[in-house]
Parts: structure tokens; sequence; C-alpha cells
């Protein structure tokens, strides 16, 4: 499930006020934090559509800043044409410019970033420069063996990105998107090394963020092995918000 930045988001009952105290008595900004696997995409996504956030997912976000030909889109661009990775500084603008833009909606889910504990020590000093904050942060924990097998049994399809398992959630013709027809491929990063590398990163740097946002008393942590749904109400049992 693919929700992103732009995702419309219409919510006409919460509107927010333009100055500053209102919008923070508002603010509603989470985290999501999880290794490849996690389920943190499809959890997001239901989070944003509950209470009526903006799901920002990284890669989404600079995806459409350069589509929209921002200026942070057009300095992130040399970056993601070579394949590099992009300055903390520019990945914290374009979360500080989505927030800017937001409008009538109470808050974002960040997907993808901080991923280290520099990134997020930087994001929350800049967000604090904003009068805002991040609220609460939610760390789906899926131990690394089952997150290995969901990943080499995830396939997506091209059109649209639904998302599918081999053992738990097939696809009714096999390679071939129930939805829409499309045809389901593997992403390069769901396939052995890179799945190896991208855990190790997310085990050795991103999990301390779990330390850094417990110490704040921001943390939620959810056992991200049961289903879709217990996951979910077991995050909602936790957030301390009231629904719209
Ligand atoms: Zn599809």
């Amino acid at each position: 499930m693919n929700v992103g930045c732009n995702g419309a988001v219409d919510n006409p009952g919460q509107r927010i006020g333009r100055n500053r105290t209102q919008q923070e008595a508002h603010a509603m900004n989470l985290m999501l934090l999880g290794a490849q696997g996690s389920g943190k995409g499809t959890q997001g996504a239901l989070l944003a559509s509950r209470f009526g956030l903006v799901l920002c997912a990284s890669g989404d976000m600079l995806r459409e800043a350069m589509a929209q030909d921002t200026l942070i889109g057009q300095q992130v661009r040399p970056y993601v044409d070579q394949g590099n990775l992009v300055p903390d500084e520019l990945m914290i603008g374009m979360v500080l410019e989505r927030l800017r833009g937001l409008k009538d909606v109470r808050g974002i889910i960040l997907d993808g970033f901080p991923r280290t504990l520099a990134q997020a020590q930087s994001l929350d000093a800049r967000l604090a420069e904003m009068g805002t904050s991040i609220a609460q942060v939610i760390y789906l924990e899926v131990p690394r063996e089952l997150l290995l097998s969901r990943l080499l049994d995830r396939y997506i399809c091209r059109a649209h990105g639904h998302i599918y398992n081999l053992k738990t959630n097939p696809p009714k013709t096999p390679g071939i998107c129930d939805i829409d027809g499309s045809e389901l491929y593997q992403r390069v990063d769901d396939q052995g090394e890179q799945i190896q590398q991208r855990l190790n990163i997310f085990f050795s740097e991103t999990l301390q963020l779990t330390d850094y946002y417990g110490k704040q008393g921001k943390l939620i942590t959810v056992d991200g092995t049961q289903s879709i749904e217990v996951v979910n109400q077991a995050i909602l049992a936790d957030l301390k918000v009231t629904d719209r």
C-alpha cells in the first residue's frame, strides 16, 4: 500500500488555525520505526486514513519533490540520479517543507526517515524551531528470521504497488495482480544479499532510535509478528490521541 505525501487527505472537520499555538495544540506527528518487511507501510496507511494524517514515506517524498520541481526537489535530484545518499539536511528540509505545506490536516506520519540517531537529533531540533515535534513513535518489532522469510516471499504489482506474499497472501493467478491484472515482481532490495544488508543497517543503526525516543517517553513498541488487524489495534490502544 502506498499513500504518497500528496495523497489527498480531505479532512475539512479538522481545520487547523494558522497560528503556531493552535497548530501545536492539534499537532499529531507520528513516526513509524521498523525494518523492511515489518508491515509499517501497511500500518502507516491505516493510521493516515483513520486520523487524517499525511503519510510521508521517504522514497515517495523524494520522488514527489522532484516531480513537482520544488527547490528541495532540485537540490536532491543530483544525489538520487547518481544513486547516492541524500544528505541529512536535505531530507530534513523535505520533511519541514511538507509540514509547512499542510492544510486542514493534523500532522504527518514519517516512514523511512530518520534512520540514524544523528538524523533524529537534527530533525527534533528543526521541528522545535518550527514550534512542533514528533508526538509518538511506533516501533513494529519483528525478529530478523521472520523479516527475511516475509521479504523473500514478497511480490509487488507493477501498476499500483499492491503487495502479495506467496505464503500468506498469494495472488489467485501466479505472477498476476488480482486487482488490476498487472505483472508481479520482486524488488531488487527484497532479494538475498540486499535484504541482509538492509537488515544489518536497521539492526545496527535505526534500532538505536527506540532508545532515543524511549527516553523521551514517546515510544510505542508493538509485536509486529501478529496479523495486520491485531497490530493495528495494539497501536491504537497505545496512541495518546482522540479519534476525529
Ligand atoms: Zn495491482
